[in-house]
């Protein structure tokens, strides 16, 4: 079996800027609450937990006057305020691609553009840029794939469109052309170059296998396994690349998701390289 790696990989420019945020803190002195995963993926989460690293899921788990670290995919207003009632010190590892769609969303809205949000509505991310949208006095709409926006008002002509980062970019762009057949569309829906980049490689590539190294609640992993051609597989771990069953795999690539490890990705070439000897 030949093994080729596809480009790019490693850590993204957002996930290398949060672990570098997240590290600065790992002094010891005290404890450092994370709210959510900083990123998806449980080797990275894990090596912070041995660092003393907790994680939550809400503000209301952390003690008062405590040191929060909001993680990667951002949070909402509402989650800012709750930290401040609590006097939390915050140290914010939103990526800059989220807080540029944030920033989009709650612009729709304060213009009094209905907002469409392309993405998971159960996604930290989403619940982030809901929460912006919100602020403004607006219910969004989310869509994941745009088959249930019938539900915007009749009168509605114009909106506003934004996108979680990490869904299918050809999926993004057929909902966009899908609701400018019917309104007028300002759209800031894209995702980010990160997940792009490994999203066109993947579809490039001409071998029959495709292994993709990233968590099961990786949503850029998860996105590169359905742009897969032939047949796909994915491994979070060690242990899950030892139980793959690769038989009838002539030409494997192998990609990772935006969160996950390069020395992971590199254990893994090595031993698939050694194994076909
Ligand atoms: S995948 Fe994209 S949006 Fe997410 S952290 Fe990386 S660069 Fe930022």
């Amino acid at each position: 079996m030949q093994v080729i790696v596809l480009e790019p990989h490693g850590f993204c420019a957002g996930v290398t800027a949060a672990l570098r945020k997240a590290l600065s803190l790992a002094d010891g002195a005290q404890t450092i609450y994370c709210l959510h995963e900083l990123v998806h993926n449980e080797l990275v989460v894990g090596d912070l937990k041995r660092r003393g690293f907790v994680f939550v899921e809400s503000v209301d788990d952390i003690p008062e006057d405590a040191t929060v670290l909001f993680s990667a995919h951002g949070v909402s207003p509402a989650v800012r305020r709750a930290a401040a009632a609590r006097r939390l010190t915050v140290v914010d590892a939103t990526c800059p691609f989220v807080t540029r769609v944030h920033t989009a969303a709650r612009t729709f809205a304060e213009r009094g553009l209905p907002v469409v949000v392309i993405g998971h509505a159960n996604h930290a991310e989403v619940k982030g840029i809901v929460g912006e949208v919100e602020l403004a006095g607006q219910s969004p709409t989310v869509s994941t794939v745009g088959s249930d926006l019938a539900a915007l008002p009749a009168d509605v002509k114009k909106i506003g469109v934004v996108s979680q980062t990490t869904m299918n970019a050809d999926e993004v762009a057929a909902i966009v052309a899908r609701l400018k057949k019917s309104y007028a569309v300002e759209t800031m829906a894209e995702v980010c170059n990160a997940t792009k980049e490994r999203q066109d490689a993947v579809k490039a590539f001409d071998g029959d296998g495709l292994l993709v190294l990233g968590s099961a609640n990786s949503s850029n992993t998860k996105r590169l396994m359905e742009v897969a051609r032939g047949r796909a597989f994915r491994a979070g771990s060690m242990d899950e690349v030892r139980a793959l069953d690769l038989g009838g795999i002539r030409r494997l690539g192998v990609t990772s998701g935006a969160s996950t490890p390069e020395c992971f990705l590199t254990e893994t070439v090595t031993y698939l390289k050694e194994k076909k000897s």
